[in-house]
């Protein structure tokens, strides 16, 4: 009797779940994936063709095909894809190909196919040996010299001074973070990647406030700080505050940079 009750409390169960869970959603199923319209497909060398086509809406994805014949038999290569272009590669030289794309969604579990696309027709260039010529150009760059460290007014952290110090380097994009660092070493390998025109470090000192009206009465004689704590009625506290920011410029030149890029003669392939 007590299993025939829990079969029949685990056969109610499964129905209210059944009818919770969500009915194939009736937008999804009506949804179309509409037809494909390549926009490229370019011959990039000898064994290569680049394609690009349009986004379709509703598409989850794209088949792209690549062919030797119109049947899409003869030498066929097929991709999905989700992004609307790519590179054909490993290609016959000097062949006429047949490119076409299609759109496909998703229909609850079922993978709905768009229409094919228009056919593009493309011929890989002719095989031969890329004839490379060189062009060099140049320009002139601006080198920063950065200034050491070493050369900072005190050691990393707080300095022989007793001072606190905080660095930054100064590349536009440290600027715009604004951001600080204790760790010179670390800082040291970005200022010179980036090329950094310098850095500055920012001196904290450890100061006592009037914790009512936050005058730094630090360098206040003891009568002085009493009369203060009379006119206030406060406390003090101490902490940490700017002092001042040393700015560490790199010194800078120009230099001629020079760049040489080849290309093709016959097929304008370039390396
Ligand atoms: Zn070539
Ligand atoms: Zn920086
Ligand atoms: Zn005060």
């Amino acid at each position: 009797m007590k299993r025939t009750k829990a079969l029949l409390m685990t056969l109610i169960t499964t129905l209210i779940i059944t009818a919770a869970l969500p009915v194939p959603d009736a937008e999804a199923a009506s949804k179309k994936v509409g037809k494909a319209t390549l926009s490229l497909a370019k011959a990039a060398g000898m064994n290569q063709i680049n394609v690009k086509w349009k986004k379709v809406k509703n598409a989850n994805g794209y088949q792209l095909m690549v062919a030797k014949n119109k049947k899409f038999s003869k030498g066929k290569k097929s991709y999905k894809l989700v992004g609307t272009s790519k590179a054909a590669t490993k290609l016959s030289a000097g062949t006429k190909y047949y490119v076409r794309v299609r759109a496909y969604g998703k229909s609850g579990k079922k993978t709905v196919y768009g229409k094919w696309s228009k056919v593009k027709t493309v011929r890989t260039v002719k095989k031969h040996s890329h004839k490379w010529k060189g062009t060099t150009t140049s320009k002139q760059v601006l080198v920063y010299n950065m200034v050491p460290f070493s050369q900072a007014t005190g050691p990393n952290g707080r300095g022989e001074d007793g001072y606190f110090r905080k660095y930054r380097c100064m590349c536009s994009s440290c600027m715009a973070k604004n951001l600080y660092t204790a760790n010179t070493s670390s800082l040291e390998i970005h200022i010179k990647k980036v090329n950094s025109p310098g850095w500055f470090e920012e001196i904290e000192w450890y100061r006592t406030f009037c914790n009512k009206c936050k005058t730094d009465i630090t360098d206040f004689s003891t009568n002085e700080k009493l009369e203060h704590k009379y006119k206030c009625k406060g406390g003090y506290y101490s902490d940490w505050a700017f002092k001042e920011r040393v700015y560490h410029k790199s010194t800078s030149y120009y230099t001629t940079q020079n760049t040489t890029t080849y290309k093709c003669s016959v097929c304008g392939m370039t390396k």
